[in-house]
């Protein structure tokens, strides 16, 4: 947990590098997060493996028990500088935000972030297109803690202020949404939201910070799965929630309630991460934009959903409101079964199969997302027709024409009944 620092008004640390907010996107991930209290002489903040911090007498243990602030040494629970400068690395990254919460994986973020803010008798309006274990959880935990959830059309933004009544309480957006991949217009639906009292939340998990600045777009709360991009070697899990003056205090209260810590080995490899996300971003967005590009020329394939490709759903939205994308996107495939799609997936051989996604390895996933709609007009017509069948690719760092002709094969073997 961390608050941002304010090297400014002086707290005894010198800045290593400004993170300076007129700095490009780079040049941020470079200085994010490295105050000298943290990192001592070195580059990097050492990681601090600790649950006892000791105190040199007694007068100090009590004091220390009266401060529960950020970046004061009490418990291990509560962090340590390697899991501070994480938190205060996401803060810098977050235009708008106070303070920054550290989850042990992506769902604990949003767990976490929902039950800030969610009491009993309140409805919370969920995006039809949600990752599927925020609809689990929307359908399942928050029930059980008496929370009414809706599902929303994404898309339906004439009809959204529609569906708010006395109780609601917040809303939980995604864009673009799990599988479908669809843009909606975050600033409008934030803005009816603040409108009718409720606050907002968002999964930014395939844009991070820096491809979307959503509480710069009018959302209350940030939340990334740090798992993906972050992360970005297929070897951590983690989540955060960012927010602003007003939501940061109950993010923080609600987490420690909930005795949410994160290892600081893994914090240490989410601020490796973080440092090279932006170049591992451009080059994965970049690779996805020429195979989205080149699966839109097949006659096998009906859809691309890739909100980068131009002429793609969402891409106007996406030119409006983003700063870059990453190399996660779906395509359906014209009139083909669940074997084809399989037979698909099975033949590539550089991509892997399996969740998760914004690792430097592609990852290659077969879907079927009309399991988990409960009333969006979405997905269109491509997905109507009974036998219709998608793929999700994670495009890596690889060499996309590697790439394209492992698609190829994948093309061969569902020809091959
Ligand atoms: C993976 C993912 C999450 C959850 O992250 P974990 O770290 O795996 O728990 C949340 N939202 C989206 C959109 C995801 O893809």
């Amino acid at each position: 947990m961390g608050r941002r620092s304010d090297r400014a008004q002086g707290n005894g640390a010198r800045p290593v590098s400004a993170a300076d907010e007129s700095h490009g996107a780079n040049t941020r991930l470079v200085g994010a997060g490295r105050r000298e209290e943290w990192t001592g002489p070195v580059v990097n903040p050492p990681v601090w493996r600790a649950s006892t911090h000791l105190y040199p007498n007694t007068a100090a243990l009590r004091e220390g028990g009266k401060h529960n602030a950020d970046g004061r040494f009490f418990y291990g629970r509560r962090g340590a500088p390697t899991q501070w400068a994480l938190a205060d690395a996401l803060t810098e990254l977050e235009h708008g935000a106070a303070g920054t919460v550290l989850y042990p994986s992506g769902v604990a973020a949003i767990a976490g972030a929902l039950m800030a803010v969610l009491r009993p008798g309140d409805v919370l309006l969920v995006t039809d297109n949600a990752y599927e274990p925020s609809r689990v959880m929307a359908n399942g935990l928050l029930k059980r803690f008496g929370v009414e959830s809706r599902f929303f059309d994404p898309l339906d933004v004439g009809g959204f202020a529609g569906r708010f009544c006395e109780r609601t309480r917040a809303v939980l957006l995604e864009s673009p949404g799990s599988l479908t991949m669809e843009v909606c217009d975050v600033p409008s639906l934030a803005a009816v939201a603040r409108e009718k009292g409720a606050v907002s939340l968002i999964d930014n998990t395939w844009a991070s910070a820096l491809g979307f600045p959503a509480l710069e777009r009018g959302c209350d709360i940030a939340i990334m799965s740090l798992t993906k991009h972050v992360g970005g070697h297929s070897d951590l899990m983690m989540g955060a929630a960012s927010a602003g003056e007003r939501w940061y205090g109950p993010l923080r209260q609600t987490a420690q309630a909930l005795g949410q810590v994160v290892s600081p080995d893994d914090a240490s490899l989410a601020l490796r991460g973080l440092r090279t996300m932006g170049v591992r971003l451009e080059k994965s967005a970049g690779s996805a934009l020429a195979i989205a590009r080149w699966l839109a020329g097949r006659e096998e394939v009906a859809q691309v959903l890739c909100p980068m490709l131009p002429g793609a759903p969402g891409h106007d939205l996406w030119q409006r409101d983003f700063n870059g994308g990453c190399g996660l996107f779906s395509f359906i495939l014209k009139g083909r079964n669940a074997a084809a799609t399989a037979r698909f997936v099975d033949a590539l051989t550089l991509f892997g199969i399996g969740f998760s996604w914004g690792g430097y390895e592609s990852l290659a996933l077969p879907i079927d997302p009309s399991a988990i709609r409960t009333d969006s007009s979405w997905p269109p017509a491509a997905w109507d027709a009974e036998d219709r069948r998608g793929i999700r690719l994670s495009i890596g760092l690889e060499d996309p024409q590697d790439l394209i002709r492992d698609l190829e094969r994948g093309f061969a073997a569902m020809e091959r009944e």
